[in-house]
């Protein structure tokens, strides 16, 4: 740990997200250095001894670490007030990473039902062959959460907003349930990151993120990370360097240079879909707004509670079907067609024929996700520009 982390406590997270984790090396450099470097020399035999068998703290194989990826591991632990962080190739490899650290073959994951797909994917097709089991359970029922719980039970695994519908989980009731009965529990970050939610201080025990999507914040590259108190973190770590899914240091450099504007990006594109959220609920052609930042989300107390604001992520449902919601989507001009989200640019996605397109029909409704329904990750551009992109497409309805 840097000097500068041990006092992290007497920073504000702009302030963190602009300076923690920074060392310098003998150059002096201002910016971070980036390290592209795959392994690490030793002054001598035995220097090489003590380096790999950990009795000297240092770099010996960037698997293992690189002072560029530990300086983002630092910035972002010191962002969600965790005592550590492990950074991974991408959000998905850091949610195998917690799963394969802390569980076997045996155990059991009790999971809500609106994760992100691929997690869904992982969760219920590959680690079910490793004999780890999954239930899914409704988002926003604690009590099903509770119900779901077996003797084999090790992990609650939650994400919140939950996508598209941005249905909330309460974190901390949650949290009470599992440990009750000595269930660990995992939040997905990624929608709010730790400007808008910290999910550690509502009794978590590890944070996860897809840093691919708001920490980068411009589309540019894949990572993930792992964040919570050492104990935990450390088996994470121990799987990372064996199986290898660890972050590049180039990625870890635009990562930390991404950081740096966290608060500044997420506060702004929050504003702009609270307004956005608020110009659709009003819009003629629209049936119905997803935003937990609007009074008329079911959830909209909790959020006040458990979130800073409402977040940058808005879903909405046409009056029509897949072919309305579909128009609005062919003529924006300006809205990215693409389903990535956290991004400067605006998205726009139709979520039944994209990210939920591979579920049943039924699975789909049962889930919420309408033809109707189109989901926009909301950037920086000016909010007037968005309305006219959309009113094309509405207008028509
Ligand atoms: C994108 C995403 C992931 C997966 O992250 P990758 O970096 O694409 O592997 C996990 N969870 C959520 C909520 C996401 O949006």
């Amino acid at each position: 740990m840097s000097k500068f982390d041990l006092k992290r406590a007497d920073y504000r997270p702009e302030t963190l997200a602009i300076r923690a984790g920074q060392e310098r090396s003998q150059f002096g450099e201002h910016a971070e250095a980036l390290y592209l470097t795959s392994s690490f020399v030793f002054k001598s035999a035995g220097q090489a001894a003590k380096r790999f068998s950990g009795e000297e703290e240092g770099n010996v194989y960037a698997r293992f670490s690189n002072p560029t990826v530990t300086m983002f591991e630092e910035r972002l632990a010191a962002l969600e007030g965790a005592e550590d962080c492990v950074a991974t190739a991408s959000g998905m490899s850091a949610i195998m990473a917690v799963v394969l650290a802390h569980l076997k073959n045996g155990d059991h994951i009790v999971a809500s039902n609106g994760l992100f797909g691929a997690t869904v994917q992982l969760f219920s097709n590959i680690l079910a062959r490793t004999g780890i089991t999954t239930s899914f359970v409704p988002q926003t029922d604690p009590a099903a959460w509770a119900a779901a719980i077996r003797p084999e039970t090790k992990l609650f695994f939650l994400e919140t907003p939950s996508n598209p519908l941005t249905e909330i989980a309460d974190i901390s009731a949650l949290t009470a349930i599992a440990h009750a009965k000595g269930i660990l529990v995992a939040v997905d970050n990624c929608f709010c990151t730790p400007i808008l939610q910290r999910p550690l201080e509502l009794g978590a025990d590890l944070v996860v993120h897809s840093a691919t999507k708001f920490l980068d914040g411009q589309g540019r590259v894949l990572g993930g990370a792992v964040c919570g108190p050492k104990k935990l973190t450390e088996e994470v770590f121990k799987y990372l360097r064996t199986a290898g899914p660890t972050l590049s240091a180039f990625n870890a450099w635009v990562l930390l240079k991404g950081l740096e504007t966290l608060k500044l990006r997420v506060e702004a594109q929050s504003a702009n879909a609270a307004q956005l959220a608020a110009w659709l609920e009003a819009h003629p052609k629209v049936a119905r707004v997803f935003y937990p930042g609007l009074p008329s989300h079911p959830q909209y107390e909790l959020a006040q509670r458990q979130q800073k604001s409402g977040g940058a992520i808005v879903a909405f449902e046409v009056k029509g079907d897949r072919e309305q919601a579909w128009q609005v989507v062919d003529n924006c001009q300006l809205l990215s067609i693409t389903a990535n989200l956290g991004d400067t640019k605006t998205t726009i996605t139709h979520p039944a024929s994209t990210t939920h397109g591979r579920i049943t029909p039924e699975a789909r409704a049962a889930a919420g996700i309408s033809e109707g329904l189109l989901r926009i990750a909301v950037g920086l551009e000016a909010v007037v520009d968005l309305q006219a992109d959309l009113e094309r497409g509405l207008a028509l309805i």
